[in-house]
């Protein structure tokens, strides 16, 4: 059986976590702000500390010359499967919180999300090498910035996966963890503007004249909720159903005065099978009908943040990884899907790498109270190292194809 691993390996591989060395990493990287768009010092600090330590390491530029994404390996030289780990740099645009470590948590920017799980990463990748833990393969690990929205577009590492930083597999360190997702929906982000000719008037100075921007937009509402009732009926047995959310909406000044605009703000969702450019069609079909009908123009942005996604839960991927969480913590991890889209869609839907997220319990994420606990950063090195064992271990990529 290719992805059992034995209690021996456990125990020595949760020997091998060096707590100290893992904390020191994490402290390195939550103590350099790269708020997103300006991960450059933190990448290169870490790309400095891993070519250091002596794994192979490149600065592919990936289109952001501000800050090149760091590629390390570690390769046995024997043919085999090569386990990836991927982790944003970038930290949501707050105030910095400074790196610190008090009664067994570390607090600090980013370390939810996600330095500490690239520390975690990192540690992983020093187990299996400095134990000589794998018969076959390699590891890599890759990290980029411009991942989180808005300041980031996620394009850094779309041009990763485009140009081949690839394993035959990917673990990605985000702060999820309560199951093993093996599916996600995929997600558009829209902003539709409903707008009039002229300039805005007195309601008796011709306003009730005017093509009502505001009885447009209360259209297209009513018209997404009925697309959003059709698409209850699209379910996934993990993934959940299809939807069509509307979170803002913004028109008019005063109570008297005709608008010339209404903004409109929200989000579609879809399940693997559906594709962005059915569901965009389907969209601006509503829009132009609802446009001609009101005598209004009606313009959109509607913007793929990622695609929908489903690893095969037989995968190697799966299976290497569920064996590493029942010798960590005694059982597999229940099969569910991701509720948020992240850059695993992208290695699957882009790339077509099996992709899991898993990462700290941590807590804070977006937040500048971000927290997590000494002990999951421990747990998540101990995972991924022997995620790496059990898949490098089963032979080479060729006997699975
Ligand atoms: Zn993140």
């Amino acid at each position: 059986m290719s992805e059992s691993i034995s209690e021996q390996v456990v125990s020595l591989v949760g020997q091998s976590v060096d707590e100290q060395r893992l904390l020191d990493t994490a402290t390195l990287l939550v103590g350099i702000p790269s708020p997103t768009g300006n991960a450059g010092a933190v990448a290169d600090r870490l790309a400095e500390l891993l070519s250091g330590e002596g794994f192979a390491v490149e600065r592919p530029v990936t289109g952001h010359p501000k800050s090149p994404a760091v590629v390390a390996r570690f390769d046995t030289g024997k043919p085999g499967r090569v386990l990836q780990f991927n982790g944003h740099l970038d930290t949501v645009h707050l105030p910095f919180v400074p790196p610190r470590i008090e009664d067994g948590v570390m607090y600090g920017s980013g370390v939810s999300d996600m330095k500490g799980g690239v520390a975690a990463a990192v540690e992983a990748m020093r187990i299996v090498r400095d134990g000589d833990l794998l018969s076959s393969g390699g590891v890599m690990l890759t990290a980029h910035d411009l991942h989180e929205a808005p300041w980031g577009d996620g394009t850094q590492v779309n041009t990763l996966i485009a140009e081949g930083f690839t394993g035959d597999g990917v673990l990605l360190p985000e702060y999820h963890c309560h199951n093993c997702p093996v599916v996600g929906r995929g997600q558009a982000m829209f902003q539709v503007r409903v707008a009039r000719d002229g300039e805005p008037c007195h309601e008796v100075l011709g306003g009730i004249e005017q093509p009502s921007v505001i009885s447009a937009g209360a259209q297209l509402i009513g018209r997404f909720s009925a697309l959003d009732r059709e698409l209850e009926q699209l379910t996934h047995p993990l993934a959940g159903r299809e939807s069509l959310f509307v979170g803002q909406v913004h028109s008019g000044e005063i109570f008297n005065q005709s608008p010339v605009e209404l903004v409109l703000e929200g989000t579609r969702r879809w399940l693997p099978g559906n594709t962005f450019h059915t569901v965009r069609q389907e969209f601006e079909s509503i829009l132009s009908e609802v446009a001609d009908a009101t005598g209004t123009t009606i313009c959109a942005d509607f913007t793929e943040s990622r695609g929908a996604y489903e690893v095969d839960q037989d995968d190697p991927l799966v299976r290497s990884f569920q064996a590493a969480v029942a010798g960590v913590s005694g059982e597999a991890l229940p099969v569910g899907a991701k509720p948020f889209v992240d850059d695993g869609n992208a290695f699957v839907a882009l790339g077509g790498v099996p992709a899991i997220t898993h990462g700290p319990a941590a807590l804070g994420a977006h937040t500048v109270n971000e927290e997590c606990q000494v002990a999951e950063l421990v747990r998540v090195a101990s995972v991924y190292a022997l995620s790496a064992i059990a898949f490098c271990q089963a032979g080479t990529v060729e006997e699975d194809a």
